[in-house]
């Protein structure tokens, strides 16, 4: 997949562009990740990307043209033109699966209050926010979605199934998980987990993966219980019952 980022901050994007997961997705072909500064794209001699918005208010407003003609110079013909602002739908795990699984993006990033209206309407962008809280610019939003998408990219993750059993993608928050050694700090590892029988670890990790969504989220429980509870296993409806049992 081909992501083009327009920033007036594209040494930001450096390492999580080349290193780990992403650098090697990059190197591979998977992921093609190119970033534009906008900067490169104004005409004015101090190379201004912003002014303040009419009508006042605190700020400054990112002018339409250079982002229009960096737009117009790397070409927009059947991509997704993204916006990342507090304003758009929030960021969720089906919205990066359809993203994954669609077209080549485009992704602006904003900075200062924003930018002009009109660049938006006129390249009918979509804003995506990736949460209820202001970031100083779109910079990071933006990895975040990249990162988050590229997971989701054929070949990107070596165990392609292991990303579907995480929190939330498997519409429950992940069991605990421990490593070696056996004991840290008088804290052992539940002995369950030390003996290779498979199915009382599965049914171990089913139950604290519902009894910690139930707890932190009972909005993803009350949904994975109505959509699992059919084709679940006699030993999995056991452990549910309990764990409904212990919510009265
Ligand atoms: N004045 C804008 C508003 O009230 O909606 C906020 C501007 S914010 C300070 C600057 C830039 O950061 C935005 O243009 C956007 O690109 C980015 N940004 C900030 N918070 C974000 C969020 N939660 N999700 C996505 N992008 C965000």
């Amino acid at each position: 997949m081909r992501i083009d980022v327009l920033t007036v901050f594209p040494e930001m994007f450096g390492p999580v562009v080349t290193d780990s997961i992403l650098g090697r997705a990059n190197e591979s072909g998977l992921l093609d990740v190119r970033v534009h500064n906008i900067r490169d794209y104004t005409t004015d001699k101090h190379n201004k990307t912003d002014e303040a918005p009419f009508g006042g208010g605190a700020g400054m407003v990112m002018f339409a043209e250079p982002i229009s003609a960096c737009l117009e110079d790397i070409g927009t013909e059947g991509r997704k033109l993204l916006y990342m602002s507090p304003r758009g739908k929030v960021l969720t795990h089906e919205k990066v699966l359809e993203l994954a699984a669609g077209e080549d993006l485009v992704i602006l990033c904003g900075h200062y209050e924003g930018v002009d209206q009109r660049v938006l309407d006129y390249w009918d962008m979509e804003e995506v926010s990736i949460g209820d809280y202001i970031l100083t610019g779109g910079e990071l939003p933006a990895m975040v979605l990249i990162d988050s998408v590229a997971r989701f990219i054929p070949g990107v993750l070596g165990n392609s199934q292991a990303h579907f059993e995480e929190s939330v993608a498997s519409g429950l928050l992940e069991y605990p998980q421990y490593t070696k050694p056996r004991e840290w700090r008088g804290m052992p590892v539940p002995e369950v987990l030390l003996n290779g029988h498979h199915e009382n670890i599965h049914l171990w990790q089913l139950e604290e993966a519902l009894k910690l969504t139930r707890e932190r989220r009972p909005d993803l429980f009350e949904k994975y219980v109505e959509e699992h509870r059919d084709s679940m296993t006699k030993k999995e409806k056991k452990v549910l019952e309990k764990v409904l049992e212990e919510m009265k």
